[in-house]
């Protein structure tokens, strides 16, 4: 069997404008393979590759999306598995091998026919990841928050790995800065949507407090610090970024320490994305937020404890992202030094996915493996509209 790859684009208008277009990718044998559930809906629509959408409804598409959550990568571009069958072969034999090599439809009659359909070919050009490098980082630490390792040789992969608050929180910030939404509001809708995922005791009691009466409880926890991730990505200069930081946090983290700890995470980012040298973001945060970096993993690690304030975790975090040689690497040491290693993780992932711009695909689909579709929704749609430059 010859698997070739080509790209399609079709419009879908059931799903409406976030979802309009859509590149069928002919996969490899292996991919298929792998990939056998995904298929199975198609195998419907298999004789024509480039008309047989037209016959797909929205319970088709719906499932597909559904099944393919995380290949959905931004507005007009989805990742689908498609094949040709036989005319006259038994389209309910599920034996592969028997399926025929695809029909080679180029990429100027792909385009030709869009632009019969009055549409213009979508950017290729995909955005570089955003808030999923803090994500990623809450999903691999989880399991180490309560079970620390002081070692940056560990299993990246744990099947016991889940999100946790900081997961939900930043995509309720990421939500907010997207979709125009009140930090209090929707930060409160977040937690209480996805209750028991390691919340503070202040912010469990402040989930409790009637939507119209919450205030702020004077924190100075790595809680304003874990969420901020997408206001460093969303904005185009340091004064803004400085000023939606501060919001997103002090509706719950209104002290100082709590503040400052969103802002300086907030900040390394913009700085990091803004392709910053690390001894620029590093000057910038010692200067702006008077915290010592002055130090190195390696020296606190043996004696370095649970500690989640932001002044005892940021620094640190941001640390981790100076001596980090890449995306994973970063991870690796954000959690080699103990303590709340989830939220640290996750401060330093965020910094690292600006500054890296690049995230290995195997750990992407590892942690949107154990997401919710709608995180992945706003993960995409925040990665469409600010993960370019
Ligand atoms: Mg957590």
């Amino acid at each position: 069997m010859n698997w070739k790859e080509h790209h399609y684009y079709y419009q879908i208008p059931e799903i409406g404008n976030a979802c309009s277009m859509i590149t069928c990718k002919i996969v490899t044998e292996k991919d298929y393979m792998r990939s056998k559930r995904v298929i199975h809906i198609h195998e419907g629509w298999s004789k024509s590759l480039w008309g047989e959408f037209e016959t797909i409804g929205k319970k088709e598409i719906k499932a597909f999306l559904t099944l393919t959550r995380k290949k959905i990568k931004f507005i007009e571009q989805l990742d689908c598995y498609s094949y040709k069958t036989n005319e006259n072969e038994n389209t309910e034999d599920k034996d592969s091998s028997k399926h025929s090599e695809p029909e080679d439809l180029d990429a100027t009659k792909s385009a030709n026919a869009l632009e019969s359909h009055g549409l213009k070919q979508p950017s290729t050009k995909k955005p570089y990841r955003t808030i999923i490098g803090a994500v990623i980082g809450d999903v691999i630490g989880s399991v180490f928050e309560w079970n620390n390792v002081k070692t940056t040789n560990f299993d990246l992969f744990n099947p016991k790995c889940d999100f946790t608050d900081d997961t939900v929180l930043t995509i309720a910030v990421a939500d907010c800065i997207l979709n125009k939404k009140d930090f209090a509001e929707t930060i409160w809708k977040y937690g209480r949507g996805y209750p028991g995922r390691g919340y503070g005791g202040f912010f469990r009691s402040w989930l409790q407090v009637n939507e119209n009466d919450l205030k702020p409880y004077g924190s100075f926890g790595n809680g304003s610090a874990m969420r901020v991730s997408a206001v460093g990505f969303a904005f185009n200069d340091i004064e803004t970024v400085l000023k939606v930081a501060k919001q997103s946090a002090e509706v719950t983290h209104n002290h100082p320490e709590g503040i400052k700890g969103a802002q300086a995470t907030a900040a390394a980012i913009f700085l990091a994305r803004r392709g910053k040298s690390k001894q620029e973001i590093k000057n910038y945060i010692t200067e702006t937020f008077n915290y010592n970096l002055d130090f190195t993993l390696d020296e606190i690690r043996p004696t370095y404890q649970f500690n989640e304030t932001c002044q005892g975790s940021v620094p640190q975090a941001i640390v981790a992202f100076l001596e980090s040689t890449d995306f994973e690497n970063a991870i690796r040491l954000a959690i080699s030094i103990g303590g709340d290693s989830d939220t640290i993780a996750c401060i330093t992932g965020g910094i690292a996915s600006a500054y890296y711009k690049h995230i290995p695909q195997e750990i992407v689909d590892f942690v949107e493996d154990r997401l919710p579709p709608e995180f992945i929704e706003i993960i995409d749609k925040f990665d469409e509209q600010y993960g370019r430059e």
